[in-house]
């Protein structure tokens, strides 16, 4: 539930994806105020996400939102892979584990919340929308994330999912008006590009086709099809 009663107001984290750029519309439209929140990983999807997350604050103009917040996570040194990444300045390993991926979303929550924390902010938003086949695990991790802030961290903090009940393809019927291929969403970019073949831009394809919207963005490989024998 959003509770923006008296003005008080939410962390929104914004990785320049279309879910957490159309959460940052909706709850604007809401009447909340938000306080967006970039969180600087080095990862080599950084510039990308940078780009695409000051693009969308600046197509809007309203006083309830608040400047850009950037922290930093670097991840680069705490993950061989991702610096290994880096360093040659393209994505030549694939898709991080699973298990990363998870340690950083873990670690990037915690983080924004000891900042909302610290001013005040006591919920902290997520675009994230319910993923069918990763169901349980986002249950269990968004069980475990809430065990650590009111727990080990003691951070008085709620993360709040209002997307949590949708699917990709209701948040990108959502934004048919917007310029959905301004944002960004890949893990494997190469330059400021989609590579088109990471689980992100799969799901991104995906949500696409499913809401039936035409896709513009550029991805710079093109989906492998299997033929059937
Ligand atoms: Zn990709």
């Amino acid at each position: 539930m959003i509770s923006s009663g008296n003005g008080s107001p939410i962390g929104l984290l914004l990785s320049g994806g279309i879910d957490s750029t159309m959460l940052l519309n909706h709850l604007m439209t809401t009447g909340c105020r938000v306080v967006p929140i970039y969180v600087r990983s080095n990862l080599p999807s950084q510039a990308a996400e940078m780009l695409s997350v000051v693009r969308s604050l600046r197509s809007l103009s309203n006083p309830a939102l608040d400047g850009l917040v950037t922290l930093d996570l670097p991840m680069d040194e705490a993950n061989p892979r991702a610096n290994l990444r880096n360093r040659m300045g393209r994505s030549a390993a694939g898709p991080m584990p699973q298990f990363s991926r998870d340690v950083r979303q873990m670690l990037l929550f915690l983080t924004a919340a000891q900042w909302c924390a610290k001013i005040g902010v006591v919920q902290l938003a997520s675009g994230e929308t319910k993923h069918p086949r990763e169901l349980a695990g986002q249950r269990v991790f968004y069980r475990d994330v809430d065990l650590l802030l009111g727990g080990a961290a003691g951070v008085d903090v709620t993360i709040i999912r209002p997307f949590a009940q949708l699917q990709r393809r209701h948040v990108v019927s959502m934004g048919r008006r917007f310029h959905l291929t301004t944002n960004f969403s890949c893990s494997s970019p190469l330059g400021i590009s989609h590579c088109g073949v990471c689980p992100k831009c799969e799901r991104r394809r995906e949500g696409f086709d499913q809401a039936g919207v035409f896709d513009t963005t550029t991805y710079v490989r093109k989906k492998v099809v299997a033929k059937a024998a």
